[in-house]
């Protein structure tokens, strides 16, 4: 049976949004038309209205399932590696609690609208959530070491979880220019010369990584002489961390850099330069909750890269929703339309993570998930907005 569903306006994202327009959509959520208010006039079974804002299924771009047990047990607003220590403190649990809080994060995931997740995984407890649930997993088992004696014991073990998961999505990623070795990110190079491998990198979300790239100076000095581990290899490279990666990375990959809330426009031109497959992704109320500081997005945008939106972990979000991550870009990037952001929540995260035949957009053929977004403002969203599945 066909649906009908209508609001105030449906954001396709692939094109224009449509006043008072109607999705028509059949049992198995395949997207069949969508009508303009004049052309759904010939339609003669029901129509169920709404008020709002009708969009596709997000995509959280980047996430960590296993972190849910620290909700709410980190204390915020201290910086980057303040944080990190504490995770590496609080991390701890028995497999029962991790678990069970993984199930309610992706059943508040769910909730919020969200259909697909790109979720970085340190082990491979998450793999039977993501196996039972409704929603889309691909999985960045992520790598460490930053002693380069380690790389190929470290890049062996990061395969063997990659193994644990099949035959679920998955490829391999380094964690972060501040804990990855010039030597472990060979390994990566080498392993995806033949293979498909998308990457998720954290990059910039601390100043102290430009400082330790650029002048080996800064708070990771002290983070890593408080581990045991001296960083006498380590040359400071006269340059910010982004660009001392990304000529280590391949060419034919596609690569996600979170975060990058201090990346400078100098960096952004040394990316496009280099041409790599690069796509930005942001979590804006993470940044907010760890270095009070937002990434300059007015920078990325004229340059016609792809961007998306992520949530984070539940140990530096209160909540795993991308309306919300939405509605902070509203309030302090008031200029960027909300046609331009939704679409970094939507159609670009699928189509980094290769789904996009999928998900991302309502256009016909597709099975993105529908969202009712309520209290809008025309094609804007309030302090009050809400979301709620249609489909
Ligand atoms: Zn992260």
């Amino acid at each position: 049976m066909t649906k009908y569903y209508s609001a105030s306006y449906i954001l396709p994202v692939s094109s224009e949004p449509v006043k008072n327009g109607v999705v028509a959509i059949n049992d198995q959520g395949e997207i069949l038309k969508v009508y303009s208010q004049e052309s759904a006039e010939s339609i003669k079974e029901p129509i169920e209205y709404h008020e709002g804002i009708i969009v596709p299924g997000f995509v959280n771009s980047h996430c960590h399932l296993e972190l849910s047990h620290l909700h709410k047990k980190i204390q915020l607003g201290k910086g980057l590696l303040p944080f990190i220590k504490d995770v590496l403190k609080e991390r701890e649990a028995s497999d029962l609690v991790i678990v069970n809080a993984m199930k309610k994060a992706d059943k508040a995931m769910f909730e919020n609208g969200i259909v697909a997740v790109g979720d970085v995984s340190n082990n491979s407890l998450s793999k039977k959530v993501k196996e039972e649930s409704s929603l889309y997993y691909h999985t960045f088992v992520e790598m460490t070491g930053f002693q380069p004696d380690k790389a190929e014991e470290n890049f062996k073990l990061g395969l063997e979880i990659k193994e644990e998961f099949y035959p679920l999505p998955t490829s391999i990623t380094p964690h972060a220019p501040y804990s990855v070795s010039k030597d472990l990110f060979k390994y990566f190079r080498t392993y995806s010369e033949e293979k498909e491998n998308i990457f998720s990198i954290h990059s910039q979300e601390t100043e102290e990584e430009n400082k330790l790239y650029r002048y080996k100076t800064g708070d990771f000095l002290e983070f890593y002489k408080s581990m045991g581990i001296e960083l006498d290899f380590f040359k400071p490279q006269a340059r910010n961390s982004v660009q001392s990666i990304i000529p280590l990375l391949p060419k034919n990959q596609k690569i996600l850099l979170v975060h990058n809330i201090y990346t400078s426009l100098k960096d952004i031109y040394f990316v496009r330069r280099f041409g790599r497959d690069v796509t930005w992704c942001f979590c804006p109320n993470a940044n907010l909750c760890i270095e009070s500081r937002l990434p300059k997005l007015d920078m990325f945008i004229p340059h016609d890269f792809n961007m998306t939106l992520g949530t984070d972990s539940l140990a530096s979000n209160d909540k795993l929703s991308i309306l919300s991550e939405l509605k902070v870009l509203g309030k302090h990037f008031p200029t960027i339309p909300l046609t331009t952001t939704i679409k970094w929540a939507t159609l670009n995260g699928a189509k980094f993570l290769g789904i996009d035949h999928y998900y991302g957009s309502i256009e016909r053929g597709k099975k993105p998930g529908l969202n009712l977004i309520t209290e809008t403002q025309g094609v804007k969203l309030s302090k009050l907005s809400k979301v709620q599945k249609l489909v």
